[in-house]
């Protein structure tokens, strides 16, 4: 299927002047990072380009070519539209709301419902920041050192630093191919997984604070009173759950950051062996097997109460 949909989506790109390309809500660093790739390629290639995400380009990203170019609504017509590194429409936020089925999809969500005319979804490659390596040239387009550094970021977030179990040869190749256009990789490394304000710091500590586990699932709660007593200015968790993830003797960790009284988002992390991407989308939201969130409507306490039941069920393998 991949070639006969590369060679599709290049003709795409090939024949569109004015394009579109837009990523997820609450968008991470390979959801950034793969933007901009695409983005930064095709506008050198003098392609007209809109690059939108709803919810802008979170801090730690910023230091990166392009994502001052960034917008948080599509303004005009378009005649390609693309939309990477999501898993579905709805995770568009309300950028397509007014535009016809999307052209091209790239992305490597399990949950990846194909919404696109051409889909070009590779489930076991890390990120999609890996797979836009290989096609950005393959679609006619030159990767140079600010698409690298847009690339590289992707492939170190989605990966935490090239240890999850979605690992694989091929993005440590990718890796190093990229470091040859010129990134500093520790200094990408820093900014985009290592650096957090001081703010983050606290708000983990009222976050580790809540730590609970049972059985081999551990959890943390970050309430709207964390956020307040801290400072801390985002509705995420502050990347804590990768902390949760390296509790001894534990298969899942699952962290609940509620949003307001009723809306609760939740992220779960797993060891190889479970997929807790199947829980998330009970719940309406989705992701991979060893990492996927939802957004729950609910209070604190119900919701808690039903994921943890089922993430349970999970664990004992009914
Ligand atoms: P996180 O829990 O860090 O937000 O996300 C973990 C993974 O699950 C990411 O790949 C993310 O794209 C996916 N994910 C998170 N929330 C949702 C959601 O509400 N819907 C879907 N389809 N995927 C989600
Ligand atoms: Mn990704």
């Amino acid at each position: 299927m991949k070639d006969k949909s590369l060679l599709e989506a290049k003709q795409i790109l090939q024949n569109a002047h004015n394009i579109l390309i837009t990523s997820h809500i609450r968008p991470d660093g390979d959801a950034v990072g793969s933007l901009l790739a695409i983005g930064l390629a095709l506008l050198d290639a003098d392609k007209t380009v809109q690059m939108v995400l709803e919810d802008g380009v979170p801090k730690s990203f910023r230091h990166l070519r392009g994502s001052d170019l960034i917008k948080k609504r599509p303004e005009g017509e378009f005649d390609a539209i693309v939309v990477v590194d999501c898993s579905d429409l709805d995770r568009t936020g309300k950028v397509l709301r007014k535009f016809p089925t999307p052209d091209i999809s790239i992305d490597h969500h399990i949950t990846n419902l194909d919404f696109a005319r051409v889909n070009l979804v590779d489930t076991a490659a890390p990120a999609t920041a890996e797979m836009l390596a290989a096609y950005i040239p393959a679609f006619g387009l030159k990767i140079t050192r600010s698409i690298a550094e847009a690339l590289l970021t992707g492939l170190i977030t989605d990966t935490i630093g090239f240890r999850t179990t979605s690992m694989r040869s091929n993005a440590l190749r990718t890796a190093a191919d990229l470091m040859d256009l010129g990134p500093n990789l520790p200094d990408l490394y820093q900014k985009a997984l290592i650096s957090r304000s001081f703010e983050a710091a606290r708000y983990w500590g009222a976050g580790l604070n809540t730590l609970e586990h049972d059985n081999r699932m551990v959890w943390a709660t970050l309430d709207l009173e964390a956020r307040k007593s801290t400072n801390y200015p985002g509705s995420d968790d502050a990347d804590l759950v990768n902390i949760l993830t390296t509790i001894k003797n534990t298969d899942i960790a699952v962290i609940f950051i509620e949003q307001h009284k009723d809306r609760v988002k939740v992220s779960w992390r797993a060891r190889s062996g479970f997929d807790v991407s199947s829980v998330a989308m009970q719940f309406g939201g989705g992701g991979h097997k060893p990492a996927a969130g939802a957004t729950i409507e609910g209070n604190l306490f119900d919701v808690k109460a039903d994921v943890l039941k089922a993430t349970k069920k999970l664990l004992n393998g009914n």
